[in-house]
């Protein structure tokens, strides 16, 4: 909402005067009979402002996966201690060691990453 609001007082004694300000010829003054005058011109206006926040808080974090984890721990540590038991020379030492690459991938398998993102509402 907006508006104008003329007041026109007496330039002298202040007496507020009920006059059109826009007269070329000022009538004198009630009180004083002075011809000056104040004019005074008050505006008001309304702005409405709207603003909204709204917010995501993320947590990223890994876990493992139990099963992909004991099947990396049995292909490295049991496959090895086993091969070693059964076979002997070269063949141990390369299935050993066949056994803990491929450990070693399944392994990473067993890290699993967790993204949670948890969203706020809007605040007005
Ligand atoms: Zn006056």
């Amino acid at each position: 909402m907006s508006g104008t609001k003329t007041t026109v007082r007496c330039g002298e004694c202040r007496t507020l005067l009920h006059e059109d300000p826009g007269l070329t010829e000022k009538p004198p003054c009630p009180e004083c009979g002075s011809t000056r005058r104040d004019v005074a011109v008050e505006m008001t206006a309304t702005a409405n402002v709207y603003g909204s926040i709204s917010m995501v808080r993320v947590r990223e974090y890994v876990t493992h996966d139990v099963l992909w984890l004991s099947l990396s721990v049995v292909l490295t540590i049991v496959g090895a201690v086993v091969s070693t038991w059964l076979l002997s020379g070269w063949a141990s030492f390369v299935i050993s060691l066949a056994l803990a690459v491929v450990g070693f991938f399944v392994g990473l398998r067993a890290a699993v990453r967790v993204i949670d993102r948890e969203h706020f509402g809007r605040l007005r």
